[in-house]
């Protein structure tokens, strides 16, 4: 199939819209062959409407009947005027009626969306092409302008429109890389995002990754892992002995320490995923005397917070939750640790919903860790971290907040060969994991995500070891977020790195221990942790 297509195909009676072909993707540097584009299986097929790309995030119930089929286009639209009252969306009406009112169609946003680049410039996933089918609905279904179809160019409103439509708020890392391109400030990853809330908020569908197993499960048990309170206190305890152990270096994990300086909230996916991430993070604490603590109540042991991806009452409900453990331990402030997502939902969104009664002050650990660092409370040996080292930045901590200089400062501190990624800060690409695929591997997902959302990171690490490429140099890619650990992990391993280029991936603090000379060497290892 080619890559053309128009906005009026969105309602068509095809199958599937197109399909890509791995044929045009955006060539790597090196012998990197792509696997041909996996099936959805015929279950899913039957139950669920996967008529974009052959490929079902979202899942949307296939309508039997022509009354279902309205249904679902009665109920988009209730939600789309939702969307559009103050009342209803204080949270982001203001800036979605800008985003609505004002695009030039100059797109300059589509040159700065990787998806766009790694597909072979696919038109489907150009930022504004989902952004132009919703913006037509908009003046036509919603304003009731005069003569819409004419001034603002007509779309066909139909169910397969609206399944299709939906499907497409997942074709977008929210990374806002092209919103932050926009002469204009229009914010076509918000209304990526918006999308995502009327199927979830009003027509009850989201991705189970993000909904069923994830806030839901958190909201439940107190962590989208599924650990309860006794299990994660368990693990943490399991994880203290164990890396007290291979370092050298004693400590214990602080739990429901009363009027602690600082709240640690962890993503919990670390615990289970990478607990070299929690052991480094009570080292340095340790080393550097903090006052800090853990806490066991329900969700303020998991930073997760999916509700930013899609929902908002998700979001606030699980915000609620972890502004008020910090209110009942009665601690100074909030530190969220190596999670991009968790910072944004809990410094910036959160600022949205929080009563004053739980605004607990909420901060980054990087100023933090880049305070220890600079401090000289710690001993270090930048020599043992003398290899090739690059920095993934979150698209979350950097775009969205801004912080780029404490990593940073650590990273030239500690790391003899740093060297940055091109571009990088604020203008850096998403890992590919970002707005919820990081998790998501069901059907073919993983194509998508290894093969494309990743792709244009994978050639930015490539980019950056041009000097050391092969498998005599050992290689380190700095990812501190939790999300994005996990997408590097699937890139790396679907392309063969550690094998092929030596290349592992992991966070700050584990940089920092493994230069830290009250610790037993080899803090980093060059192996699949499996
Ligand atoms: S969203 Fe902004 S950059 Fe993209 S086409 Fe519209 S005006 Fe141009
Ligand atoms: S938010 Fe990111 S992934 Fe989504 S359209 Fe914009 S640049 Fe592309």
């Amino acid at each position: 199939m080619e890559n053309t297509i128009t906005i009026e195909d969105i309602g068509k009676d095809t199958e599937i819209l197109m399909q890509v072909d791995v044929k045009n993707l955006m060539p790597l540097q090196g012998d990197f062959p792509d696997k041909e584009w996996g099936e959805i299986n015929s279950d899913t097929k039957e139950k669920y409407a996967c008529i974009l790309d052959n490929l079902c995030v979202l899942q949307i119930p296939m309508p039997k009947t022509p009354e279902e089929e309205e249904e679902l286009v009665n109920k988009f639209l209730d939600g789309m005027r939702k969307l559009f009252t103050k009342e209803n969306n204080w949270t982001f009406f203001s800036i979605l009626e800008t985003t609505m009112e004002h695009c030039a169609k100059c797109n300059t946003c589509s040159d700065a969306c990787h998806l766009y680049e790694a597909t072979g410039h696919n038109e489907m996933y150009r930022p504004n092409y989902r952004s132009e089918i919703f913006r037509r609905i908009y003046f036509k279904y919603i304003k009731n302008k005069p003569f819409a179809k004419w001034r603002y160019g007509d779309v066909d409103l139909n169910w397969r429109t609206v399944a299709r439509l939906g499907e497409l708020a997942y074709r977008c890392n929210i990374c806002r890389r092209c919103a932050q391109t926009c002469p204009i400030g229009v914010d076509n990853a918000l209304i990526a995002r918006e999308i995502r809330k009327i199927f979830s908020q009003e027509l009850g569908i989201a991705p189970p990754e993000l909904h069923d197993k994830g806030s839901m499960l958190q909201l439940k048990t107190g962590s989208s892992t599924a650990m309860n309170k006794l299990v994660v206190k368990d693990n943490v305890q399991f994880i203290d002995e164990d890396f007290s152990e291979e370092t050298g270096f004693q400590f214990e994990t602080p739990w429901d320490v009363q009027g602690a300086d600082i709240l640690l909230i962890h993503n919990a996916g670390e615990i289970l995923a990478w607990p070299e991430n929690i052991a480094a993070f009570s080292i340095i604490f340790k080393a550097a005397g903090i006052s800090w603590t853990l806490s066991s109540e329900l969700a303020a042991y998991d930073s997760i917070n999916y509700g930013v991806f899609y929902d908002d009452v998700q979001f606030a409900r699980t915000v609620l939750l972890q502004a008020q453990a910090a209110k009942n331990l009665g601690v100074k402030k909030i530190v969220l640790g190596e999670c991009g997502h968790a910072h944004k939902a809990f410094t910036v969104i959160a600022d949205r919903v929080l009563p004053k009664a739980l605004n607990t002050p909420r901060e980054s650990c990087f100023p933090i860790l880049r305070d220890i660092v600079m401090s000289g409370k710690i001993k270090f040996d930048p020599e043992r971290n003398n290899f090739p080292v690059t920095c993934h930045d979150p698209c979350n901590l950097t775009r969205l907040m801004g912080i780029i200089k404490p990593q940073r400062d650590i990273l030239h501190k500690l790391c003899p060969q740093f060297r940055e990624m091109n571009p990088h800060g604020p203008y850096n690409y998403c890992c590919g994991g970002g707005s919820g695929f990081a998790i998501m591997s069901r059907n073919n997902i993983s194509d998508w995500r290894t093969q494309i959302t990743g792709r244009k990171k994978l050639s930015q690490i490539l980019d950056s070891f041009s000097d050391s490429r092969g498998p005599e140099i050992q290689k380190y890619v700095c990812a501190p977020c939790s999300n994005c650990k996990g997408q590097l992990r699937d890139i790396l391993r679907h392309y063969k790195l550690l094998e092929k280029e030596q290349l592992v991936y992991g966070g700050l603090v584990e940089l920092i221990v493994n230069a830290m000379v009250d610790v037993n060497p080899g803090y980093i290892k060059w192996e699949d942790e499996g």
